[in-house]
């Protein structure tokens, strides 16, 4: 039996099963969904190649067509050209308001193809069958959907929830190494921003988990959504509570602008970076002990992650260019940058009241330590 995860948004309430060999299943799991027996699907091509077959097999089993339209993989796909081409592609299908649009693949596809659903005929129903560690923990609970802008990351999108979610956690075993653990980062940033048992845990289980452990890995996406889900329900659309997701979001997300969203640095990637840094500058601040940040840093490096500025390669860009960059980022409000900093681990919170002298001196100290 796959673990659930109820996510109990009124009127849009949807569950997350979590388990190995769910796309086996798929069929008798989606079909209470359908108003005629086909779906739609939207992947990539790496995942098609690897498992789509696995997944028509499981539809067939309960009697679902599928046809399928498969994306390069790749950042570069959650932009204009492709969602044009997805919502044409969806068009051709003859897909109705009754029917469902299926994204399986990693979060470049969930965000995309959940962003297509949204606006095809004024919303269809989706399903997220997450392949990726990230897109199982994060993006394929809480019904954020979007494109990429020239100006910035998933600055154009909607919040469009989905009607199920299936997390098979045993084709997290075709994933590269490098993006497991860019996935890791994400789950990481669950225990730091609100749980100290689960990155205690984390700390004693994340090798196991790594390297398989099957048990490890749904008891690990099963906390991390259940965390995500119980913010989201409490904030769906990011009035509050919810920003603290982007723990390590704020660094992260001009990393990843600076270079220039491309496999120098992925997001999980970004995402660890900006929590090791959001602690140092808590730390700096006198928020939190000056043993968190280390804390923080030694287990990722023991997951073998990145953990500071020296470990991306290639150029990066000054402090200056870097705090634009930040300034950017869309949890600017009126002009102000907030900042999700930390009281310790597990204790994070939301602040604008963040020095920019202070701020500056971490990305200062971390460019030079790559001298
Ligand atoms: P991704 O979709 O690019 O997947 C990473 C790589 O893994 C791709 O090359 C993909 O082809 C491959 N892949 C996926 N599943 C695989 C499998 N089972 N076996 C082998 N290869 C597999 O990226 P991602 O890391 O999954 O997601 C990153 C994206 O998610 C970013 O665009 C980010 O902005 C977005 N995101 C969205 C939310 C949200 O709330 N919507 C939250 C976090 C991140």
């Amino acid at each position: 039996m796959p673990e659930t995860v109820h996510v109990d948004l009124p009127g849009r309430a949807y569950d997350v099963r979590i388990g190995p060999g769910l796309i086996a299943q798929a069929g008798a799991q989606i079909a209470p969904l359908l108003s005629r027996p086909q779906v739609s699907i939207l992947t990539d091509e790496t995942v098609a190649g690897l498992h789509l077959e696995a997944l028509r097999t499981g539809l067939a089993d309960a009697g679902i067509s599928a046809q399928a339209l498969a994306l390069p993989p790749g950042e570069a796909t959650k932009s204009w050209g492709p969602l044009e081409q997805s919502v044409g592609w969806l068009l051709d299908q003859k897909v109705e308001r009754g029917d469902i649009v299926v994204a399986f693949g990693g979060g470049v596809i969930g965000d995309l193809a959940g962003f297509a659903a949204a606006i095809l005929r004024r919303g269809v129903r989706f399903v997220q069958i997450p392949t990726s560690l990230l897109a199982q923990v994060d993006s394929s609970v809480g019904g954020k959907t979007g494109i990429n802008a020239a100006q910035g990351k998933n600055l154009i999108g909607a919040f469009h929830q989905p009607a199920l979610v299936l997390a098979d956690t045993a084709v997290l075993g075709t994933l590269t190494t490098r993006d497991f653990l860019a996935g890791y980062g994400e789950v990481v940033k669950y225990g730091l921003l609100g749980d100290a048992r689960f990155f205690e845990w984390l700390e004693g289980q994340g090798p196991a988990l790594a390297s398989g452990d099957m048990a490890a890995r749904v008891e690990a996406v099963r906390r991390s959504v259940q965390m995500k889900a119980d913010i989201v329900t409490r904030d769906e659309t990011e009035q509050g509570d919810r920003a603290l997701l982007n723990l390590g979001h704020t660094f992260g997300h001009a990393l990843e602008a600076a270079t220039g969203y491309s496999d120098k640095l992925l997001h999980g990637e970004g995402v660890a970076i900006g929590c090791a840094m959001a602690f140092e500058l808590s730390a700096r601040m006198g928020l939190c002990s000056q043993e968190d940040p280390s804390r923080v840093r030694a287990h990722l490096k023991t997951m073998g992650m990145k953990t500071d500025l020296a470990d991306i390669s290639g150029d990066l860009p000054n402090t200056d260019a870097l705090m634009a960059l930040m300034a950017q980022d869309k949890k600017v409000v009126q002009g102000s940058l907030r900042f999700i900093l930390t009281r310790g681990i597990g204790s994070a919170f939301i602040t604008s009241d963040v020095p920019g002298d202070l701020v500056r001196g971490v990305l200062q100290d971390g460019l030079d330590a790559r001298q």
